[in-house]
C-alpha cells in the first residue's frame, strides 16, 4: 500500500498530466501483479483510508512521504471513492434518528432493537449513527469530515434524516433535530473524530449539564457518555443480545423492548436535552442562509397514513423539501397480509396533500412481498406510475428480503413465502423500469442490507447493474431518470433544448420541464404544480390551504454536473450554467399562460437567497413571486 501512495505521490510531484480514475487503476493492478502475498494487495478503496491513518497514527512515517499541501490536495482528489456521490450536484448526508418505536408492525420489516424500526445495525450509515450516539449534530460533523477528507466538495448538501416513522416521533425531538442538523453546518467546529472522541471529558460531571446545547462534538460525546450511553459496538450488541433473542422468538415486539431500554437512565438523561424550540430553529435556518454549508435538500421518511395537513405543514416548517413515503404496495388485500395497516385510499390522500404542499414526492415500492407473484407486481407498479391518484417523482424499488428478526420468518418457515429466483426478479424489474415514464426517477434498486443478514432473497449489490445489462442487450428505450442523467460528465450547452412532458394527476396538471441532449439525456428539470381548486378543496376539508388559490407551485429545480463551488464558474459544467433560472423563467411563464396570479418555490433553506435574486420574496412557508 504504502508503495503504491508513495508512486502516485511522485507522480504528482512529477505533473504528470493522466492522474486520473484510469490511471490509478492501471497502478493498482500494476502492483498486485508484483505480489503473490494477499496481504500485501492494493485495493483502491483502502488507499485513501490507509493514507489518512498513517498521517493520523504515524505522523514521522508520514512526513517521511513529504507530502506538501499542494500535492495532498490533489492525492486525496485522486483517491476520492465515489464520484457519483456528488454527481447530482449535491453533496449526501445521510443520518439516522434514535431506536423507536413505530405505530406499525410490518411483517417484513427488521426488529433489530439497537436500532429505529426498520434498519440493520450493519447497514453503513446505521454503524455512523450508533458511533455517534444517533446524535444529528455528531453524525453530520462525522460525515462532512469525511467527505471533505475523500475530496468531495460540501457547499451543498441534501440531509436524509431516515429511521422509523419521523411523524411518531415527538414534535419536540424533531425540532431539536431538525436544529442540530443546521447547527452541525453552521458553526464552524471541527469534528475531532474517531472512537475515543470525548473520552477524557466524559468523567466531567459538567458535561451531564443538560442545558449545554450549544457545544462542540467532544463536548457533545462527552454529555452521552457521562448519561451512560456507549457507542461501542461490542458493549451494545452485548446489552442488546437477551432482548433481541427474546424479540427474534417472538416473546416480546421491538416497540416493548425498545421501550424498555428508552425508558432506562441513560436515554431518559439523553433526552432530557433533546428539545428544541422554534425560533432556535429558525435561528439556525437563518444561519444557513449564508453558511459555508447550505442545505439544498431536507428529506424525511413517514408513512402515508399519519400524513395530514398539520403534520405537513410541521414538516414544511422545519425545512423539509422532499417525502420518502413508504408505500410498499397499492393492493389492499397484499397491504392487510403484510400488516401494514395502510389502504389505498390513504396512500392517495397523502400523495394530494404532499403534492399541495410542494413537497418532491419519494415513494418506497416492494416487489415480492406475501401474497404477490411477478404478474401481480407488473399489475402493482403500472398502478403507481399510471394511475393519477399517484405518480411519484422518485422510486425507491426494491425487493423484500428476509432477515431473521421480521415476522416473515413464519411464513417462510410454512412455505408462505420465497423469493424470486434471480431470473424473476431481474425480468420485473426490467418491465417496471420500461414502464416508469420520464418523470419519475428510481434511485435504488437494492436496500443497504449486508448479505450475512440476508437469510434468503437477493443478495446482488450490483442488481441495478443486471437489469441495465439486460435492458441494454434489448436496446429498449428507457424513460426513467436515473439512467438518463449526464451524471459526472460534463455538458456542452449547445447540444441542450428544452422539453415538456405534462400529465394530470388527481389534484394537479404537472409539467416536467427538462433539458436534454439529443439522445435523451438529461442536464436539469424543473417540476411545476398547478394545482386544481376544486379538487385541493376537496383534498383539505376545513384544513387551511398551503397557499392562496391562484397560486401555482415549482416543486423541485435541479440541474445535474459535477458541483461547483458555490459562486465558482465551472466551465463546461451544467450548474452555473443558467439553465436552473431558465427553467424557472419557464415555469413561471407556463403558471401565467395557465391563469395563476403567483408562483409559489418550496424552497430549501440554503437555496432561499438564489430564489431572491430571481424576484421570488419570503412569504411563509414558501418563497413567491407575483406572475
Ligand atoms: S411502518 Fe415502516 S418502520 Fe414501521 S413497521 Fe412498517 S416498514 Fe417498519
Amino acid at each position: 500500500m504504502e508503495d503504491a501512495i508513495l508512486e502516485i505521490v511522485a507522480a504528482i510531484k512529477a505533473g504528470t498530466k493522466t492522474l486520473d480514475a484510469e490511471w490509478l487503476e492501471k497502478l493498482v493492478r500494476r502492483h498486485n501483479r508484483k505480489t503473490h502475498d494477499a496481504q500485501r494487495t492494493v485495493a483502491k478503496k483502502r488507499l485513501l483510508p490507509f493514507y489518512l491513518q498513517i498521517r493520523e497514527q504515524q505522523p514521522e512515517r508520514w512526513q517521511s512521504w513529504e507530502v506538501d499541501e499542494k500535492t495532498e490536495t490533489q492525492l486525496l482528489r485522486l483517491l476520492k471513492m465515489k464520484p457519483r456521490r456528488t454527481a447530482s450536484g449535491v453533496a449526501t448526508i445521510t443520518v439516522i434518528t434514535k431506536p423507536w418505536p413505530c405505530s406499525s408492525d410490518c411483517l417484513y420489516c427488521p426488529n433489530d432493537i439497537r436500532m429505529p424500526k426498520s434498519y440493520l445495525h450493519d447497514e453503513p450509515a446505521c454503524q455512523r449513527a450508533e458511533h455517534n450516539f444517533f446524535d444529528p449534530y455528531l453524525q453530520v460533523k462525522s460525515r462532512l469530515h469525511v467527505l471533505q477528507q475523500m475530496g468531495h466538495i460540501t457547499d451543498k448538501v441534501e440531509l436524509i434524516v431516515l429511521g422509523g416513522t419521523w411523524n411518531d416521533y415527538p414534535e419536540t425531538y424533531q425540532r431539536w433535530y431538525v436544529r442540530e442538523l443546521f447547527r452541525a453546518l453552521n458553526d464552524g467546529t471541527p469534528y475531532c473524530g474517531g472512537p475515543e472522541l470525548g473520552n477524557d471529558a466524559a468523567a466531567e460531571p459538567a458535561a451531564l449539564d443538560g442545558s449545554r446545547n450549544q457545544d462542540d462534538a467532544p463536548t457533545r460525546a462527552a454529555f452521552y457518555q457521562a448519561c451512560g450511553l456507549t457507542c461501542d459496538r461490542d458493549l451494545l450488541a452485548q446489552d442488546a443480545s437477551s432482548m433481541q433473542a427474546q424479540v427474534n422468538q417472538g416473546e416480546q415486539n421491538y416497540n416493548q423492548a425498545v421501550q424498555t431500554l428508552l425508558q432506562r437512565g441513560a436515554w431518559t438523561r439523553a433526552a432530557a436535552m433533546q428539545t428544541a424550540t422554534w425560533d432556535e430553529v429558525e435561528a439556525q435556518h437563518h444561519l444557513n442562509e449564508q453558511g459555508a454549508h447550505r442545505v439544498v435538500g431536507l428529506v424525511i421518511e413517514t408513512r402515508p397514513d399519519l400524513i395530514t395537513p398539520e403534520r405537513a405543514r410541521i414538516m414544511r416548517r422545519l425545512g423539509c423539501t422532499k417525502i420518502q413515503m413508504g408505500i410498499q404496495s397499492l393492493d389492499d388485500e397484499v397491504l392487510r397480509v403484510n400488516r401494514r395497516h395502510v389502504t389505498g385510499a390513504q396512500v392517495a390522500q397523502a400523495f394530494a396533500v404532499l403534492r399541495a404542499f410542494g413537497f418532491k414526492l419519494h415513494v418506497h415500492f416492494m416487489t415480492n412481498l406475501l401474497g404477490m407473484t411477478p404478474d401481480s407486481d407488473r399489475d402493482d407498479y403500472l398502478r403507481l406510475v399510471r394511475d393519477a391518484r399517484y405518480l411519484p417523482d422518485e422510486v425507491k424499488l426494491y425487493p423484500c428480503a428476509l432477515v431473521e428478526s421480521s415476522h416473515l420468518m413464519d411464513a417462510y418457515a410454512h412455505d408462505l413465502w420465497n423469493p424470486y429466483t434471480e431470473d424473476e426478479l431481474v425480468s420485473l424489474l426490467v418491465d417496471d423500469v420500461l414502464a416508469t415514464p420520464a418523470y419519475t426517477r428510481i434511485s435504488r434498486m437494492i436496500r443497504d442490507i449486508s448479505a450475512t443478514d440476508i437469510v434468503a432473497g437477493n443478495k446482488k449489490t450490483n442488481l441495478r447493474q443486471m437489469v441495465e445489462m439486460r435492458l441494454a442487450s434489448r436496446r429498449a428505450e428507457v424513460r426513467e431518470i436515473r439512467m438518463r442523467e449526464i451524471a459526472t460528465d460534463d455538458v456542452t450547452l449547445d447540444d441542450l433544448h428544452l422539453d415538456c412532458v405534462s400529465y394530470r394527476t388527481a389534484t394537479t396538471q404537472e409539467h416536467f420541464l427538462q433539458w436534454i441532449t439529443n439522445d435523451n439525456r438529461i442536464a436539469g428539470f424543473c417540476r411545476l404544480s398547478l394545482p386544481d381548486e376544486q379538487a385541493e378543496a376537496a383534498t383539505f376539508g376545513d384544513a387551511p390551504l398551503p397557499t392562496a388559490p391562484g397560486t401555482a407551485m415549482i416543486r423541485e429545480v435541479h440541474v445535474y454536473g459535477r458541483v461547483a463551488s458555490l459562486g465558482a464558474t465551472s466551465q463546461g459544467a451544467a450548474q452555473h450554467a443558467g439553465l436552473g433560472k431558465a427553467l424557472v423563467e419557464e415555469a413561471c411563464g407556463r403558471a401565467r399562460l395557465a391563469g395563476y396570479q403567483r408562483i409559489a418555490v418550496i424552497s430549501a433553506v440554503g437555496t432561499r437567497g438564489y430564489y431572491r435574486s430571481l424576484g421570488f420574496s419570503d412569504h411563509g412557508l414558501y418563497q413567491l413571486r407575483i406572475l
